[in-house]
Parts: C-alpha cells; sequence; structure tokens
C-alpha cells in the first residue's frame, strides 16, 4: 500500500545543475498550474514559471505540456496520467525555467496595427449591428488572449522568423472584416506580403492548439481569398 497519489513533474530548467524532476501529491481536480505551485510551494520555491489570473484571460501561462503548448492553469491532468514533461514555448528566448520572452510574439503582433482606425468620413454605426453578416466572421475570431500558443506552435512562425504568424493574421483578418475601419484595403496588402499569409503551409497546429478554439489557419484562407477575390463578407 503506497501513500497519498503522486504524479511524476519534469521541468525544463535553465541552470542545468538545478532540480528538474519532482513527485507532486495529487490534488483533485489538478491543473497544470496547481503542480507547478505546489512544486514551488513545497520543493523547489526558485523554480520560475508566468502566470496572472488563473481563469484562461490573461494569457500568460503557457507551456508545453509533453511537447503541446496549453495554459497550464486552463489544462487538467487526469488520473490516467503517472508523469508529465514541461518546457517553455518553443521559438521565443527563455527568461528563465518556463519563463520566456515574448516580444518576438508582440513585435509580430504591432506589425498588423492590430486596432480599429476608425473611418474619419464614415456614417456607419459605433458598433456593428448583431445581424451584420461580417459578425459571422468576426465574433468567431476575436478572443485571441494573445498567449502566443500558436505562434510557438507554427514551426514557420517560431523557427524562420520571417512570417507575421497565426495570432497577427487572425487580428488582422477581424479588422479587414469590420467595415468601420479605414485601413481595410492596406492592411490585407500589408498582410499579404512576403512575409505574410502565403507562407503558411497550413500544417493547421495554430488552430489545433488555440486554447480560445480560435481558428487562425482559417483566417489566413480567408484572408487568402480576399487578396485573390476582393474582400467580401462570406
Ligand atoms: Fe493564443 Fe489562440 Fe490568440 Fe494564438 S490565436 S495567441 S493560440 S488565443
Amino acid at each position: 500500500m503506497g501513500g497519498a497519489p503522486t504524479i511524476h513533474v519534469t521541468v525544463q530548467r535553465s541552470d542545468p545543475n538545478a532540480r528538474s524532476s519532482f513527485e507532486v501529491e495529487r490534488t483533485e481536480p489538478m491543473m497544470v498550474l496547481d503542480a507547478l505551485l505546489a512544486i514551488q510551494r513545497s520543493t523547489e520555491p526558485a523554480l520560475g514559471f508566468r502566470y496572472s489570473c488563473r481563469v484562461g484571460m490573461c494569457g500568460t501561462c503557457t507551456v508545453r505540456l509533453d511537447g503541446l503548448p496549453v495554459l497550464a492553469c486552463q489544462t487538467p491532468l487526469d488520473h490516467s496520467r503517472r508523469a508529465i514533461r514541461l518546457d517553455p514555448l518553443g521559438g521565443l528566448p527563455v527568461v528563465r525555467d518556463l519563463i520566456v520572452d515574448m516580444t518576438p510574439f508582440f513585435d509580430e503582433w504591432a506589425r498588423v496595427k492590430p486596432y480599429l482606425v476608425p473611418a474619419s468620413t464614415s456614417d456607419e454605426p459605433a458598433s456593428i449591428p448583431p445581424n451584420a453578416p461580417e459578425r459571422k466572421i468576426i465574433d468567431p475570431a476575436l478572443d485571441c488572449i494573445m498567449c502566443g500558443a500558436c505562434y510557438a506552435g507554427c514551426g514557420i512562425a517560431s523557427v524562420k522568423r520571417d512570417f507575421l504568424g497565426p495570432a497577427a493574421l487572425n487580428r488582422a483578418m477581424v479588422l479587414i472584416a469590420d467595415r468601420r475601419d479605414a485601413e481595410r484595403e492596406s492592411r490585407l496588402r500589408a498582410v499579404t506580403g512576403a512575409d505574410g499569409v502565403w507562407r503558411c503551409r497550413y500544417i493547421h497546429a495554430c488552430t489545433v492548439v488555440c486554447p480560445k478554439q480560435l481558428d487562425p489557419a482559417g483566417a489566413i484562407r480567408r484572408l487568402r481569398r480576399w487578396r485573390l477575390e476582393g474582400i467580401h463578407d462570406r
């Protein structure tokens, strides 16, 4: 008869001499973040990881769980898992342990001018009516929390660095779909340049790993179609 059930957690440490292997007592329910906090509180106070809201809103706790980017606060560890491995997000400079520098991700985000530029002469209403056709395009793509999971999961954005990446392109698609924006055409030209949508190879990792169930690969496909056929609301 053993003691309380545990889960074995291996963490990639930036200091190769730091402890990286931990036996963590299970709680029910247990998220990846719970395991990290348990390690930090009971065994290894120096373990580095980032979190804030704990409700899947702030996008700061993204790590790789057995290779796949996840939000640590929203990813449960069910009883069938005896052991897990945690690594920092790929393709971003490591600050310490599981903490990465998100600057490359936000540099790409900033390059698409990720805010609405109101058309000064527009007499469109301030908000888009619920029954407007573009709602079907915009609403499912709106809830990006800038967690970087799609960027880190994309073999082109995170490795070659010559690609705007899935999150920035998804944001650009939302703004181009918005008829109140004064820069729709110039935005579309900007994201269909050499480092834009044509770089994508449709591996779809971005869509698979997005913790908010967004579809950046679908956004990229739509941007390609708009470039070839003109912007429309279908
Ligand atoms: Fe995260 Fe999804 Fe936004 Fe990418 S599109 S940054 S995975 S929320």
